[in-house]
């Protein structure tokens, strides 16, 4: 029994055939092309699955969408995507009706936390958060190893939870939130009040195949000894650490699994995290909780598969 896990990115589309394991056995892409309307998406998704079904015929069982924004997985709706610019576009219908394939439709953040539950920890912890750090943050939590949604589907905001009363805006229009102080672009921000001249900076310290001014120089410039890469890891962890803590003092998670482009500089942001939530009051969820650090860039997309699996086969 096979799955298919569909990632719709702003740019591509990408579907991916998943065992039952978690091993990827094919994969397919084709341009979003988001512009051209749901319509004309879902007949090209479809045309995608059934080049998959040629190779995998009748193993291929699901579909699991993981998808950036604001969806509502009962409906299988898309409510919101702002890569897409798409309001209130249904897609698990549709696509049922074109492939004859069960379709379960989540956020993004939520197909990677099924992925860090069924692939990174293999259903050891019953209790996981997830926190997908990016350009944005998102979180999935799996709850007595159920996918937890919330009562309408948004679950998991983690990014706005507000970490500093009136702090830096965030992208969202409020102020404070974790988003503000973790995002990748906010690190970047940050960076930029500390580093007065930023092109001797790259030159000194980005990767030479990829000159950029991005969290990865930042991490290579903490590599190297250089104070302010240091400081700014140093307050990301801080920062995490408080969002963290009450997301942890609420949930009690066995295991919090972090993923996604920041998580890699993990050895400059993790002593100063890990600091914060050593130093809480209550400390009985602190001891036990397990934290680890993800490097499966597919997590959401082979997530995607298996959750599409799982509620394909119940
Ligand atoms: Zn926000």
């Amino acid at each position: 029994m096979l799955g298919i896990g569909i990632d719709i990115g702003g740019t591509n589309t990408k579907l991916v055939v998943v065992n039952k394991a978690g091993k990827a056995l094919a994969q397919e892409r084709f341009k979003t092309e988001a512009d051209k309307g749901p319509a004309s998406f879902i007949k090209r998704l479809g045309a995608a699955v059934d080049g998959l079904r040629r190779d995998y015929g009748r193993q291929l069982v699901s579909l699991g969408i993981g998808a950036a924004g604001d969806v509502d997985p009962e409906r299988g709706l898309l409510r919101f995507a702002p890569n897409l610019g798409w309001r209130n576009v249904k897609l698990t219908a549709p696509l049922e009706r074109l492939t004859g394939l069960p379709c379960a439709m989540e956020n993004d953040a939520n197909m990677a936390a099924w992925g860090a539950y069924e692939i990174e920890l293999k259903r050891k912890y019953a209790d996981v958060l997830t926190l997908t750090l990016g350009t944005g943050i998102g979180s999935g939590m799996v709850i007595d190893g159920k996918l937890y949604h919330g009562s309408s589907g948004c679950a998991g905001e983690a990014g706005h939870i507000k970490i500093i009363p009136d702090g830096r805006l965030c992208g969202c229009g409020g102020k404070g939130c974790l988003e503000a102080y973790c995002g990748s672009g906010a690190i970047m921000r940050r960076a930029r009040e500390l580093v007065k001249n930023e092109a001797a900076y790259v030159k000194k310290f980005a990767d030479p195949a990829r000159p950029k001014f991005n969290t990865i120089c930042l991490t290579r410039a903490a590599e190297a000894g250089d104070p302010a890469g240091r400081r700014v890891w140093a307050e990301t962890g801080r920062h995490l650490g408080m969002g963290l803590a009450s997301l942890i003092l609420q949930l009690n998670p066995g295991c919090v699994v972090l993923t996604g482009g920041v998580s890699r500089a993990r050895k400059w942001f993790l002593p100063a995290m890990m600091e914060v939530l050593g130093d809480q009051q209550i400390k009985t969820p602190f001891a036990r909780v397990k934290v680890k650090i993800s490097d499966d860039a597919d997590l959401g997309s082979h997530g995607a598969a298996l959750f599409g699996l799982e509620r394909a086969l119940k």
